[in-house]
């Protein structure tokens, strides 16, 4: 075994039985996951029968590209590499009967639940303002369903946001059902009850999978364990490899007892530990673990010696103000990249060696803007992606009322976008029909003409239906998504909705739909998934509109989405107070369904930390500017006790030198004060 050291080559070997690799960050755990497969596949193991699970999807198409070569490129298709989401989505699909919908559903991202769940409150009566947090509700109602725990039994607390959502679960479990939908919890919910009621599919399911392993093991949850004692119930064949460290998703109730208890849960379990760090330059190391060493929680002690030697220390940097930290880091991209003083021994970097890591997806917004202006090309993970711009969602849920027009929330969202005369009264008489006749919403609306709406809303809406109809045949005889779709839009009056917009903003629009056209063109040249499929996978966000990683562009990631991730150089920004650890963990009026405390945060950091190779940043600003008042921001608590011998701090000053655009504005500013 190559590129393997013993303690990596000892957990590749072990094949039968439980098996658990606990392990510090760059350890090489997703390694020994990739090579174990390999090792497997070479026994002569069927590519088909080993399952690997990924936390993102990204991570698990990595894992893919990984070991195409390793084991060549049809038995690297062959393997289940997924996401516990994605795979949930396979069984149901094939197991759509059991699950009582007529074979077909349809899947619910995170913000068709939001708006069914603000419908329901609305029909309750409950008022939901600005500051209700939606979140707060969606959060807990995941809590529950993810600890198999149905209405009847949810624990009660009194606290306003327990007792909406108390009321509001029941109805939201109707109202999913009624809507043949499933949301991203019942990926996992689902099949784990459909595999404890039904043995012949229970038997199925488990004389498919001969070896399941599992990565970042210390996130996944009460759902994700039970479904995984499922499938391995007879053989035990299951690898989990993780760290507590890093485990960050307790809010979202990710139970680290998975992993810590994981020797009771499967006796005999072989433990394999780790103590090497491939990934980070001795410095890096020494911060990230002196940053873990403070936390309170109890933890399994964790040796990690660097593979890599020394290198620049950690540059801590202080500026004056949020607008001054974001400047500094464009103007530091742009050094690096020349190979200027920044970079150390003077070698220019790329673009895609750099990342910039955050505590929330709001401080992503402001470096963007400060991207665009100052031309560093970047992607971003984990924040409002294409799928979630309004006129891409629209888009998809015309495909998906083409797809299934029985898809009753698309059918609604596109009903009147653009405007065709449904507002709320119509609506109701719509639903009205359909509730006396025990129609559908869709076999209502075919009855449009008959029902008591304005001639002309009638007309509009047989039209669409038309339209959406011509698209559904156009698909069957084999027509190009892409085509379809474009005429679809142009004869919904779609298209000119978007045209008639001339500002930024439709421009903007306009860029997002041609990404999503290009999506669709790719769809179309592979041919190699159905339309349902590819609907899913947009739901699931697996789709992310560019699949090319070859691009060179730097990447702005949150610290969540960031885990198993590595970059050469990283800025770890917004290292303050309120922001890391952030407001929500420390402060006593928590809307957070499960509060995590200050360690989880703690460990957050060390993740962010943990993802660089050669250089980190820790940046941070002495104070915010807002309404003309700058307000003092303090440093995290984090920055405190790091190793004086690892880490360079400084100041970087407000003056730089202006761009020409600076230049310009700032002449602009001074010749109209003077014109007053
Ligand atoms: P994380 O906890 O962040 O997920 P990990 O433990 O999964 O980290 P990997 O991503 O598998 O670590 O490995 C970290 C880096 O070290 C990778 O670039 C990997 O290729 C490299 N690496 C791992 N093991 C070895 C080895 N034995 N020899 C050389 N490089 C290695
Ligand atoms: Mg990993």
């Amino acid at each position: 075994m190559s590129g393997l050291n013993p303690a990596q080559a000892a957990a590749v070997e072990h094949t039968d039985g439980p098996m658990l690799v606990l392990a510090g960050a760059g350890s090489g755990k997703t390694r020994v996951i990739t090579h174990r497969i390999a090792r497997l596949v070479d026994r002569g193991v069927r590519p088909s029968s080993i399952l690997a699970v990924s936390f993102t999807n990204k991570a698990a198409a990595e894992m893919r590209e990984r070991m195409i070569p390793l084991v060549g490129h049809e038995d690297a298709h062959r393997l289940w590499l997924s996401t516990f989401h994605s795979f949930g989505v396979r069984f149901l699909q094939e197991e759509t009967r059991a699950l009582g919908y007529e074979g077909r559903f349809v899947i619910f991202d995170q913000g068709d639940c939001v708006g069914l769940l603000r419908e329901l409150m609305r029909e309750e009566g409950i008022p939901t303002d600005r500051s209700f947090d939606m979140m707060a509700i969606v959060s807990r109602i995941s809590l529950w369903k993810n600890a198999f725990q149905m209405p009847g039994n949810v624990r009660e607390i009194d606290y306003e946001y327990d007792n909406i959502a108390r009321a509001i679960y029941p109805l939201y479990l109707e109202r999913l059902e009624s809507m043949h939908a499933v949301d991203f919890d019942d990926l996992v919910v689902r099949p784990v009850q459909i595999m404890r009621e039904r043995e012949d599919l229970r038997k199925k399911w488990r004389a498919r999978f001969r070896h399941v392993m599992i990565d970042e093991f210390q996130d996944t949850n009460i759902a994700q364990l039970a479904l995984v004692k499922q499938i391995v119930d007879e053989h035990q064949n299951i690898c989990v490899v993780g760290d507590d460290d890093q485990s960050i998703y307790g809010w979202r109730g990710a139970d680290v007892g998975n992993i810590l208890d994981f020797e009771k849960t499967f006796r005999g379990a072989k433990v394999v530990k780790l103590e090497m760090n491939y990934r980070s330059r001795a410095p890096i190391l020494e911060v990230a673990n002196a940053v873990i060493a403070q936390s309170k929680t109890k933890r399994h002690e964790k040796q990690l010696r660097p593979a890599r030697g020394s290198g620049p220390k950690v540059r801590v940097v202080n500026t004056p103000d949020t607008t001054a930290e974001i400047k500094f880091v464009a103007r530091e991209i742009h050094d690096l990249r020349k190979g200027g003083d920044a970079s150390p021994g003077g070698v220019p970097r790329k673009y895609k060696d750099i990342a910039i890591l955050y505590r929330s997806n709001t401080q992503a917004k402001l470096f963007e803007e400060e991207l665009r202006v100052a031309g560093i090309p970047y992607r971003m993970f984990g924040g409002t992606q294409l799928f979630d711009r309004k006129e891409v969602k629209d888009i998809i849920a015309y495909l998906r009322v083409v797809n299934d027009p029985e898809d009753e929330l698309s059918l609604r969202r596109i009903l009147n976008t653009p405007a065709r005369g449904f507002g709320s009264k119509a609506l109701k008489t719509v639903r009205a029909y359909g509730l006396r006749h025990g129609l559908s919403f869709y076999q209502s609306l075919r009855r449009l003409q008959t029902l008591d709406v304005p001639v002309r809303t009638a007309r509009n809406g047989m039209d669409l239906l038309s339209a959406l109809q011509t698209a559904r045949d156009a698909l069957e005889t084999g027509a190009p998504l892409e085509e379809v779709t474009q005429r679809l839009l142009e004869e919904t009056g779609f298209t000119s909705m978007i045209f008639e917009d001339q500002t930024k903003v439709g421009e903007r629009r306009r860029e997002n739909i041609e990404f999503l056209m290009r999506t669709f063109r790719r769809f179309d040249s592979e041919r190699k998934i159905s339309l349902a499929q590819l609907l899913a996978r947009i739901s699931l966000r697996e789709e992310t509109g560019e699949e090319d990683d070859s691009r060179d562009e730097i990447t702005l990631s949150s610290l969540h989405s960031s885990k198993g991730l590595e970059f050469n150089i990283v800025f770890l920004i917004g290292c303050v107070e309120g922001k890391l650890p952030h407001q929500r963990t420390v402060d006593p009026k928590l809307t957070d369904a499960a509060p995590t405390g200050v360690d989880e945060e703690r460990r957050l950091f060390y993740v962010g930390v943990t993802r660089a190779r050669d250089l980190l940043y820790l940046t941070r600003a002495s104070g915010k500017k807002s309404r003309g008042r700058t307000a003092p921001l303090f440093p995290s608590r984090f920055l405190e006790g790091l190793p004086d011998e690892s880490v360079e701090m400084y100041t970087a000053s407000a003056e730089k030198e202006m761009s020409p655009d600076e230049v310009a504005n700032f002449a602009d500013m001074i010749l109209a004060k003077l014109r007053k």
